[in-house]
């Protein structure tokens, strides 16, 4: 069965849009974008997209390249103190002058709608509820849950271990009460922990996932993305091969890549709570 993150995230979003209509005051989403990079100039207008849909008010701040750290960090405090901004985003990549922990640090957590400051994560870490979480994550956890695939005492193996997926996929799945393998670049016997798992998240961006998988209702949940020798875009699984074997597997595109913007709408919604 395909995890169909795409028609998950427009149910998603219908529900984010009935509750942004019954708030007193509009969200404000700013969105802060540094520099050219075309892929981030194409994620944040995909975000402004999904906010006008739900009714969310959003900001794209454009900062040219050269802007210093430190002109960044005052903006950054300004949004934190002004009280008609609920959720700060600042799109990654930065560049290598700024240092991207001080620029998530800056971010006040109660408007951290991406959940990547410390006060969230650590939150996250130690069982108590963040503010928000991560939205690619969340996403994910969205979409199991969208078709009942139970995470209690599941096998679950996460590949990749970010601060922005891997590390935070293993805390929710922890959260509710699956067992975790996390992997990476050093991790042996990779094909043999894959198969042998009820759920597995490839968070990669690199064909890492080509094996059959040993139980036929296992989970696969493709987050990479990237371009392959033909200049399509692709995931971290083969899909053909493991699809053949497993019971669940989501696509790319349409899985995961819209289920992550359909969180950070409902984390932008969040807000009043
Ligand atoms: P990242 O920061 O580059 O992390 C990649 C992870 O993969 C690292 O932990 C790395 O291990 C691990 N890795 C690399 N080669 C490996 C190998 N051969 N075997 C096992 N693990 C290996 O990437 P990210 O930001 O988490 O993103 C991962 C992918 O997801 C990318 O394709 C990105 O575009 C995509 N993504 C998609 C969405 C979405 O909404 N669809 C959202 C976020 C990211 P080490 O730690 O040992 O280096």
């Amino acid at each position: 069965m395909i995890l169909d993150g795409k028609s998950v995230s427009i149910k998603v979003l219908e529900l984010v849009r009935d509750k942004v209509s019954t708030l007193p005051k509009l969200p404000h989403l700013v969105v802060i974008l540094i520099g050219d990079d075309p892929a981030s100039k194409i994620y944040v207008k995909n975000k402004q997209i999904a906010a006008q849909k739900v009714g969310i008010k959003s900001t794209i701040i454009n900062l040219p390249d050269s802007i210093s750290e430190e002109i960044l960090l005052n903006k950054i405090k300004e949004y934190n103190e002004d009280s008609d901004i609920t959720g700060i985003l600042v799109q990654l990549p930065l560049p290598v002058h700024i240092d991207k922990n001080k620029v998530v640090t800056a971010i006040s957590p109660k408007k951290d709608v991406d959940g990547f400051t410390p006060e969230n994560v650590g939150r996250l870490a130690i069982g108590l509820e963040p503010y928000f979480y991560p939205a690619t994550p969340q996403g994910i956890i969205m979409l199991l849950d969208e078709y009942k695939i139970p995470i209690e005492g599941a096998d679950a193996v996460v590949i990749g271990r970010s601060n922005i997926v891997g590390k935070p996929m293993a805390q929710m799945l922890l959260k509710r009460n699956a067992t975790v393998t996390v992997c990476h670049s050093y991790t042996k016997n990779l094909e043999s922990k894959i198969k042998t798992a009820d759920i597995v998240i490839s968070a990669v961006g690199n064909k890492i996932v080509r094996c059959k998988m040993d139980k036929k209702n296992s989970v696969i949940v493709d987050v990479g993305i990237f371009k392959d020798s033909n200049g399509r875009l692709t995931g971290d699984v083969d899909f053909d091969l493991v699809s053949s074997s497993a019971g669940y597997i989501s696509p790319v595109p349409g899985g995961v890549g819209p289920m992550t913007i359909a969180s950070l709408m409902y984390n932008a919604s969040k807000v009043y709570e």
